[in-house]
């Protein structure tokens, strides 16, 4: 989060990338289902985000910090929950105006567009620059389009080995990866831990 004048101070503290603190706060405590997917909690203590409905007993709001998607907690350096399991948190972000360019954006890295080619061609088809493309997930994401492709990559992954017995290289290709070996890597950074370990937790 970069601050720069007292004034985007305060604009950081009130609203975190179209996020409402306060209101953020209240749905938390409350684990109120209808911001579900609209924001994740990241706790500083622990390193872990949760959804606002994770049965966890709630942190100590000094200890939390709010992120409009999965892929802003994970770049500022938390780890998803095994309880909530943000990966199944449904997509219904708090940027949500549906004909907007980083909605757009969203659906299309999704659906799988940066597994199978570059931000250029995204940019490209949102009728936008590469640079302001970036500037918008900046702004209203909290994370750049192939940090998004990222999270979501390891989510789609999360998902097949908590609900199907498919084998590891099936998990990983199927989930949008080069590679077993990719899949290794990333998921292990994502969730301090191989694959395998998280298998059949849920
Ligand atoms: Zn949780």
């Amino acid at each position: 989060m970069k601050t720069g004048s007292p004034e985007s101070d305060s604009v950081v503290r009130d609203r975190l990338m179209g996020l409402d603190v306060a209101e953020c706060e209240r749905a938390r405590v409350r684990r109120d289902r209808r911001y579900d997917g609209r924001f994740f909690s990241g706790v500083r203590t622990t390193r872990i985000y949760c959804r606002p409905v994770c049965p966890v007993k709630p942190a100590l709001g000094r200890n939390v910090s709010f992120f409009p998607t999965a892929a802003a907690a994970e770049v500022a350096g938390f780890r998803p929950c095994l309880r909530c399991r943000p990966e199944t948190a449904p997509f219904s972000p708090a940027w949500l105006g549906s004909r907007t360019t980083v909605d757009r954006a969203m659906r299309l890295i999704r659906n799988g567009a940066l597994d199978r080619e570059g931000v250029e061609r995204l940019a490209e088809r949102l009728g936008i620059g590469t640079r302001h493309l970036d500037r918008l997930f900046q702004r209203h994401v909290g994370a750049s389009p192939l940090q998004v492709a990222r999270t979501m990559r390891v989510q789609r992954a999360k998902r097949l080995l908590d609900e199907t017995s498919l084998p590891m290289a099936e998990v990983a290709e199927r989930a949008g990866f080069a590679s077993l070996r990719r899949f290794n890597a990333v998921f292990a950074e994502v969730y301090g831990r191989p694959p395998s370990q998280v298998r059949g937790r849920g």
